[in-house]
C-alpha cells in the first residue's frame, strides 16, 4: 500500500483535500505549462525543455532531467489528490515545494490528453503512463532518468475554455513571460522554449545575467549589479508573533540606464516561485525612487527567501499571489536592500551579477 511508504506519491485524506485552495487551476495554456514545469523543478531538474504547438491546445510537453518516478508512482500520480510532498493539513505550512496540491496532473489529464514517460533510474526500464477519455494505460517505456509529460487535445471537449482563449500569438505570449519568469526565479536552471518547432528562448542555467542575456539583450544585462541584502526582522505581525526571522533578497537590479515603459520587468520569486505582488513590485520601484525617470520602469530581478511558515502560497490555485506574514515589513526591507545596492553600485559601469 502507498501509505506505508516512507516516500512516494499517496493520495491525501479527505480534510486535507478540503484545506487545499480550491478552484479550477487549468485555465489555459499557461497553466499546462506552470504546472509542469513546477513538476520538474521539484523534481531536482538541472534542465526544463518546454514545446508548445500553436497555442499550446494542439499540444504542449515539458522534458525534465529530474529524478523520476517509478512505475507505482507514474500511476498513481495521474490520479486526483495523490502527492510526494506533503502527508496531511500539518505540512501545508511548512511546504517548501512549488506543488503540495497533489491535483495538477489529475487535473491537465482531465482537460485533455495526458502521456507521461519517466524513468527513476537509467539501468531500469522507464514507464509511460497515458490517460485518455478517463481511462489509464499503462506500458514500458525507453527514457534515460527523467520526466516527459506531453498533453495534446486540452480542452477538445470544453467549448467554453476553447472560446474563452485569446489568439495563439496572445496565449503563447503568457507561455513565454511565464517561462521567463521561472528562468529569471531559478537561473540555476536551464530552460528552453520552443514553438511551433521553432527556439524562441533559451537560458544556460548558468546565472542571472546569463539569463537576462536570453530574456532581454546583452545591454540590458550589461547594466544589471548583483545584490544580495540580509535583513533580520525583530518580529512578525499576527496571533503568533515570530521573533528574529531573517529576509534574504537577492537578485540583479538593471541600472536606470535601461529602463522600460511598463510596469511588468519586476520579476519577483519568492522561495523559488515566480509571483505577482504589487506590494514588492512598488516597493522594488520605490527603492529605485528618483534614478528612474517618471513615466519610466525599472528592470530587476528580486527574489526572496523567506521561512516556509511566513509564506502562504494556499491563497490563490494557480499560486500565482503568495500571501506575506508581515507584508508591510517584508516590504520595507526590499525597499531599503534595493535603494542600498543603488547607492553603492557604479551605475554607469556594467556590472557582473552571481547566481
Ligand atoms: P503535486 O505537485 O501537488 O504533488 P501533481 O499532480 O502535480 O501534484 O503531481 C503528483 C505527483 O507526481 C508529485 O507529487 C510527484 O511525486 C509526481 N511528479 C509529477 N511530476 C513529476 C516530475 N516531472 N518528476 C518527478 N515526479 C513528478
Ligand atoms: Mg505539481
Amino acid at each position: 500500500m502507498a501509505g506505508s511508504r516512507e516516500a512516494g506519491v499517496r493520495e491525501l485524506d479527505r480534510a486535507t483535500v478540503e484545506r487545499i485552495a480550491a478552484g479550477e487551476v487549468i485555465t489555459r495554456p499557461a497553466r499546462v505549462v506552470a504546472e509542469l514545469v513546477e513538476n520538474a523543478l521539484d523534481a531536482g531538474a538541472e534542465r526544463i525543455d518546454v514545446e508548445v504547438d500553436g497555442d499550446g491546445t494542439d499540444r504542449i510537453r515539458v522534458a525534465d532531467d529530474g529524478c523520476g518516478m517509478n512505475r507505482e508512482d507514474a500511476a498513481l500520480a495521474v490520479e486526483p489528490h495523490t502527492t510526494s510532498k506533503i502527508r496531511d493539513a500539518g505540512d501545508l505550512a511548512a511546504a517548501d515545494t512549488l506543488g503540495f496540491r497533489g491535483e495538477a496532473l489529475a487535473s491537465v489529464a482531465d482537460a485533455g490528453t495526458l502521456e507521461l514517460t519517466t524513468n527513476a533510474d537509467d539501468d531500469e526500464i522507464g514507464t509511460r503512463v497515458r490517460v485518455a477519455d478517463g481511462e489509464t494505460a499503462v506500458a514500458d517505456a525507453g527514457r534515460a532518468r527523467g520526466t516527459t509529460v506531453e498533453v495534446t487535445e486540452l480542452f477538445a471537449d470544453r467549448p467554453a475554455r476553447r472560446e474563452s482563449l485569446a489568439s495563439p500569438a496572445r496565449e503563447f505570449g503568457r507561455v513565454s513571460e511565464l517561462l521567463a519568469d521561472y528562468a529569471l526565479a531559478r537561473p540555476d536552471v536551464a530552460f528552453s522554449l520552443t514553438h511551433d518547432g521553432r527556439e524562441t528562448l533559451r537560458t544556460p542555467g548558468t546565472g542571472t545575467t546569463d539569463a537576462l542575456v536570453a530574456i532581454y539583450d546583452r545591454e540590458t544585462a550589461g547594466h544589471a549589479t548583483a545584490f544580495d541584502h540580509r535583513a533580520d526582522l525583530e518580529t512578525g505581525a499576527g496571533s503568533e508573533p515570530m521573533v528574529g526571522w531573517e529576509l534574504r533578497a537577492e537578485g540583479a537590479l538593471v541600472a536606470p540606464a535601461v529602463t522600460r515603459s511598463t510596469r511588468d520587468h519586476v520579476h519577483l520569486a519568492v522561495n523559488g516561485r515566480p509571483v505577482a505582488n504589487e506590494a514588492l513590485r512598488r516597493a522594488v520601484a520605490s527603492g529605485y525612487g528618483t534614478l528612474v525617470p517618471s513615466g519610466r520602469e525599472p528592470v530587476a530581478v528580486v527574489r526572496l527567501s523567506l521561512p516556509a511558515e511566513t509564506v502562504d502560497a494556499n491563497v490563490h490555485p494557480a499560486k500565482e499571489r503568495v500571501a506575506l506574514r508581515d507584508g508591510n515589513t517584508v516590504a520595507d526591507a526590499v525597499e531599503t536592500g534595493v535603494r542600498d545596492a543603488l547607492t553603492t553600485a557604479d551605475l554607469r559601469r556594467s556590472g557582473e551579477v552571481a547566481m
